[in-house]
């Protein structure tokens, strides 16, 4: 199915990912008609012209009416979520995002959608096969027996099943692309709902500006991740909702690093050596995790591509901006 030219609304749009989505779909000739997000539109990461942008939470049902209304297409990315320190700070929050996909799967389903997009996340997966920093990487079916982390990771999984459910019992036509941890420029990097690169750059700038050569990293560093650039990302959600994948499939970057490592980028990216030093009490997440991308390249003949160095180049020379912006406002 081609997205082209289809009615067309982004759930979460002012946030990183959907305010990117919006852009992408309209330069394709998609038909986005509507971008909903519960933050006021000045706090929006993007805005997009031509499109309604609502403000509405959608956690309500009339809300989630109203946006899937005259739509062919939903992309489902509103979710209340952040880095480490915020997810395992902030359960129930998390949790309750299961009211915004549950009343958006209702509404998409009486609205006579054709495709629903929901953006799961890598936090589904059984913490018993992420122990170790030299993990194996992470295949679908490792999701169960379920154990996923505490709070958001229950509540994607379960968001999951409903997808699942929605399709089999009501036909209505599901996607499912479990992300694993996306990065760039235009998304959150200050005010505690940071992620791993962008706090990294964030921290590397600070210490440049103060003249201060020293930077806090959460955990020992040694701890293992894989990211994903935001124009694989963008690329991998399209190509999956136009896709016949019916089952969760992992979006993700399988180019392993240690957060040790990803510090040594940024800091090559800067021209600044740091001292390193560790909080070892802080919020750090499993401690390893990698995308096993069998799958997506068995049905699309594609995985996510784009080099760590390259998008973190990218995201820095952003942030570096956004920042001194800000000092300057
Ligand atoms: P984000 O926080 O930048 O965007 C999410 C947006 O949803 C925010 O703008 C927020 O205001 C909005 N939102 C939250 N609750 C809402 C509600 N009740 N009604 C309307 N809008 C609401 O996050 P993101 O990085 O763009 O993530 C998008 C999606 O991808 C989320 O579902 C997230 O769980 C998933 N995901 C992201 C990553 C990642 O690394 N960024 C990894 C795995 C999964």
């Amino acid at each position: 199915m081609s997205l082209k030219g289809k009615k067309t609304v982004v759930c979460g749009a002012g946030g990183f990912i959907g305010g990117h989505l919006v852009k992408s779909l309209l330069a394709d000739g998609v038909d986005v008609v509507r971008a909903v997000d519960i933050k006021p539109l000045d706090e929006w990461y993007q805005v997009s012209p031509g499109v309604e942008n609502l403000v509405l939470d959608l956690k309500d049902k009339d809300s989630c009416y109203r946006s899937a209304d005259g739509t062919e297409l939903v992309f489902q990315l509103a979710a209340d979520m952040g880095g480490m320190g915020f997810i395992e700070n902030n359960k129930a929050l998390c949790m309750l995002s299961v009211l915004t996909t549950t009343h958006m799967l209702l509404a998409a389903r009486d609205a006579g959608v054709k495709r629903f997009f929901y953006s799961s996340s890598a936090c589904v997966y059984n913490g018993d096969k992420q122990k170790v920093a030299e993990v194996t990487p992470l295949k679908e079916e490792d999701a169960y027996p379920a154990l996923p982390e505490d709070g958001y990771g229950w509540e994607k999984l379960f968001s999951e099943r409903m997808c699942r459910h929605f399709e089999e019992d009501f036909g209505l036509q599901c996607r499912v692309a479990r992300f694993h941890n996306v990065y760039g420029p235009h998304g959150t990097w200050t005010g505690g709902r940071e992620k791993a690169p962008a706090a990294i750059c964030r921290k590397v700038l600070e210490a440049k500006l103060a003249g201060k050569h020293e930077i806090e990293i959460w955990g020992d560093g040694k701890q293992t991740r894989s990211f994903m650039y935001i124009d694989d990302c963008l690329k991998g959600t399209k190509a999956i909702l136009e896709s016949d994948i019916r089952e969760p499939i992992n979006l993700g970057s399988s180019e392993l690093v240690t957060i040790n490592q990803l510090v040594d980028i940024v800091e090559d990216i800067a021209g600044i050596k740091l001292n390193r030093r560790y909080d070892l009490s802080a919020p750090k997440g499993v401690n390893g995790r990698n995308s096993d991308n069998t799958k997506i390249k068995e049905y699309l003949g594609w995985e996510p591509s784009i080099r760590l160095r390259d998008g973190m180049e990218k995201t820095y020379t952003w942030i570096e901006k956004e920042m001194l912006a800000l000092a300057h406002a």
